[in-house]
């Protein structure tokens, strides 16, 4: 009797352990991507045009190693209904701790990569930082904290003011985080390069988010992965069984040295998984782009480092410029190094020479003495140039000439005769 009890209860178990693992969505970055591609035709092929630069700027720079640490200003947005999910800061620490971790290749179970693997692990010189300045420039802890009503959040809504969720900060120059609780239970998603402006960034289930035995965390999504993962998908990175939903050996990730894969792996394997062909070594899924449980993924490879480099490099490369993390005051928010107008006096036109030491949004406009804007022009963002005015139609007299790049404004006096 009691050896039918124990066998039950094991049963009872093991069919808890399984629900437990099969109610979560390890990631929902695919489905999410078919339906934004379904509402917006142009996706695709923004999406194709950046995977071609990609593929040049990759053959173009075939041992490149980056020389200088990236930074990329972070923002958590910590979109909450009950006070359970209005998370701790150094919850939200922990999660930047693992990122900096796992993409430096300065985890500790990096000792878990199997030899079959260990030459192809890749790191990079990367440090997400939370921000400490906002987009217009003041001081802030890189975390947002918005109450909604919102019981449990699908689609893109966290993102979104008016559907109870936390607006985007510029995307641009920003990592965005929302952090919340997700419909169906799905642990994240992230969005590609190439997707709306409104809605770029990563969504992380309130439940899976940072590390810690303290912290309120799923049992095996509580180190941190799924982030990684979803920041993953951020900087470009598909899953290794390619784009689909696996069950096939032609689809893959664009990377050289992930070996193909026929489908996601869940739970915790031991030793080599051998599907379309791949032994010895067998799927590696010890990515953190498969689907394994955060205890068992620990590395990245080198060519998915290569695919994270270039996008930095590519349609990322506006991040590189943020001032989201500068602890400087005002000297290092300056970006204008020259602005001179030739001639001045003007007549017919006057030409205007910007330089700037950093890449800055550049539009300038001419005020005349009642403060009336007479002519304006955004060049976009530039390191500077030489631009002209044609002045001929304008009335003699004195106007301003008013350049702002974003980070700074500076106004100089311009006369015209005529
Ligand atoms: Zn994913």
């Amino acid at each position: 009797m009691k050896k039918i009890i124990l066998t039950l209860f094991a049963l009872l178990t093991i069919t808890f352990v399984i629900k437990a693992q099969q109610q979560v969505n390890r990631c929902g970055t695919t489905e999410y991507t078919d339906r934004m591609k379904a509402n917006d035709p142009s996706m695709q092929q923004r999406m194709n045009e950046i995977e071609h630069n990609l593929e040049v700027w990759m053959a173009n720079h075939p041992t490149y190693n980056m020389k200088y640490i990236i930074t990329i200003p972070v923002v958590v947005h910590v979109v909450y209904n009950t006070a359970a999910q209005n998370i701790s800061d150094d919850q939200i620490r922990s999660q930047i701790d693992v990122l900096n971790e796992d993409y430096n290749r300065r985890n500790a179970d990096t000792i878990h990569t199997p030899d079959c693997f260990k030459p192809l692990a890749g790191s990079m010189p990367i440090n997400f930082c939370l921000a400490s300045r906002d987009p217009q420039g003041n001081w802030t802890n890189g975390i947002v904290r918005v109450q909604t009503n919102v019981p449990c959040f699908s689609d893109d809504a966290v993102k979104y003011d008016t559907a109870g969720g936390s607006n985007i900060w510029d995307p641009n120059t920003y990592c965005n985080i929302w952090v919340c609780n997700e419909c169906g239970d799905v642990l994240g998603y992230g969005t590609y390069p190439g997707g709306g402006p409104t809605s770029d960034g990563v969504v992380s289930h309130v439940l899976a988010f940072g590390r810690g035995a303290n912290y309120n965390l799923l049992n095996h999504y509580n180190l941190g992965r799924t982030t990684t993962h979803e920041v993953g998908h951020w900087l470009n990175l598909y899953h290794p069984w390619g784009q689909g939903g696996g069950g096939g050996c032609t689809d893959s990730d664009d990377c050289f040295n992930t070996p193909y894969q026929d489908g996601p792996t869940y739970g915790c394997p031991s030793g080599p998984q051998i599907s379309c062909n791949n032994g010895p070594c067998g799927n590696m899924y010890e990515v953190y782009m498969d689907y394994t449980d955060d205890a068992c993924m620990n590395m990245f490879a080198t060519c998915e480092i290569n695919r994270m480099v270039a996008t930095l490099n590519g349609t990322r490369q506006l991040l590189l410029n943020s001032n989201g993390c500068l602890l400087n005051d005002i000297p290092d928010i300056a970006n204008i190094r020259n602005f001179s107008i030739m001639p001045n006096p003007a007549n017919e036109k006057l030409t205007i020479e910007i330089t700037l030491d950093k890449l800055g949004d550049i539009n300038y406009s001419l005020v005349n003495i009642l403060g009336d804007v007479v002519f304006q022009n955004s060049i976009g963002m530039e390191m500077g140039g030489k631009y002209e005015i044609s002045t001929r139609s304008l009335p003699a007299g004195i106007y301003s000439l008013r350049l702002n790049t974003a980070k700074e404004s500076i106004t100089r006096k311009v006369v015209i005769i005529h």
